[in-house]
């Protein structure tokens, strides 16, 4: 078995829990010197820093949430003074302010140890070349999958996002065997790959890739490993907590390994916010356990998914994330029934007349909410043949219903016709809210 940092991956369950307390208690005193915001959070429920006194006491801590890092726009919530800071991170908002993460050196360098640690995961050694995809810039993917390749040993390929055609020459060319970039843009290479008439396998030497960014389904894994031949993994992280490699599957996809030496999760209720035992789904919960840039506590993450801690063939001890079922920002509520895009691209890749190519159309007519989910066909069947369509049609609109709780309009169009996105995909219109 190949592992990046066998002392800590394998480490038993027990030492672990001790490696944790001692970070705990020494970030939660940290922060409390450092962090005014989450100070006042202590102060207002008189906590104290030497209340905290192991792992088992995180529940007596205040949650972070996303409002907390806007209201300190842009450096109110760093803990490293300026001159530590070497990096400066933000995601991207719909709406509002930025939401910015500082890192120092260290912060960096264990970074890019939890990328690496996935890169292994996926296969990647020391001869791999690894063509990464995402975008580089203020979006953690590129620069995150960039740091961990060279910490690991490998070649780095910084492609960055966009220029279909040249990513494929270049993947083609350096002979990548691991790729890093979104699911649906491997879903896109891999299609502009079959365009070109180019093997998987003969022209193009990939053998594994990590996926993340969005929420995608193991569907959607079954056809990514198909299509290419790959080991497909998905990788999570945050622009908050830290970029890619948060956590990530290992060969057995028994749930994404969490480097959780360094970031510790908890799932809980969304509504009560009460901690969840492993295995029920809630709101996914982070504490950075080492980080002197932007240290978080409690941060609720807004991602809905749930965690297990079943032992793993591979050998590594960490607990593990199940997929992501969804962001609580993407779930749609239709006629007071949660709908997330994942569980429509579950029922999509079940059906082999439809490709996984859709976009969602949300409206509301006459005080009834409406959805509509536009599909390509896949390409083996016709919009000539009306019958057969509809009859497919038919069948989608049952299988939807049945797996949404909630009906919607099924339109069908050609392949190739749903706009294919080059990044992120954009799925959803939501009417209602323009
Ligand atoms: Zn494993």
């Amino acid at each position: 078995m190949q592992y990046f940092q066998p002392e800590i991956e394998t480490m038993s369950v027990a030492e672990k829990k001790e490696l944790q307390s001692e970070r705990l208690v020494r970030m939660v005193k940290y922060v409390y010197d450092n962090q005014l915001p989450y100070r006042a959070k202590m102060d207002a429920i008189k906590l104290k820093p030497s209340d905290i006194k192991s792992i088992d006491d995180i529940y007596k801590l205040p949650y972070t949430v996303k409002q907390d890092l806007r209201d300190a726009y842009p450096f109110g919530m760093m803990a490293a003074p300026r001159r530590d800071l070497v990096r400066l991170h933000a995601s991207s908002a719909t709406t509002g302010k930025l939401t910015v993460a500082g890192y120092t050196q260290k912060d960096i360098d264990i970074w890019a140890e939890c990328a690496a640690r996935s890169l292994v995961m996926a296969g990647a050694d020391k001869e791999s070349v690894v063509h990464v995809a995402y975008g580089y810039g203020l979006f953690t993917g590129g620069l995150g999958m960039h740091y961990g390749a060279e910490k690991m040993g490998a070649v780095v390929v910084p492609a960055s996002a966009g220029n279909t055609q040249k990513q494929i020459q270049l993947i083609a060319d350096f002979g990548a065997d691991i790729i890093c970039c979104t699911p649906s843009y491997i879903i896109y290479l891999a299609d502009e790959i079959e365009k070109l008439g180019l093997k998987p396998g003969v022209d193009i030497k990939l053998k594994g890739g990590v996926f993340g960014a969005e929420a995608w389904s193991e569907g959607m894994r079954e056809t990514i490993e198909k299509r290419l031949g790959i080991r497909a993994c998905d990788i999570y992280g945050l622009s908050e907590i830290a970029g890619p490699g948060v956590a990530c599957d290992c060969q057995f996809k028994t749930g994404m390994h969490i480097q959780d030496d360094h970031f510790y999760p908890e799932i809980v209720d969304v509504d009560t916010l009460e901690p969840l035992p492993y295995g029920e789904s809630g709101e996914l919960v982070f504490t950075t356990l080492t980080k002197e840039g932007m240290p978080l506590i409690r941060y609720r993450t807004r991602d809905i998914a749930s965690l297990n801690n079943a032992p793993c063939p591979c050998g590594r001890t960490s607990v593990k994330l199940n997929k992501i079922t969804g962001r609580s920002d993407d779930m749609l509520i239709i006629r007071g029934v949660n709908v997330f895009p994942s569980q429509i691209e579950s029922v999509l890749l079940k059906n082999t007349d439809v490709a996984p190519h859709y976009h969602i159309n949300v409206d509301r007519v006459n005080n009834l909410d409406t959805m509509e989910i536009v599909v390509e066909l896949s390409p083996s069947v016709s919009v000539d043949e009306v019958a057969h369509v509809e009859e497919i049609r038919r069948k989608l609109s049952s299988d939807m219903a049945s797996a949404l709780s909630v009906s919607a309009k099924i339109t069908l169009v050609s392949p190739g016709t749903v706009a294919r996105s080059e990044g992120k995909a954009k799925r959803i219109t939501d009417k209602r809210k323009l």
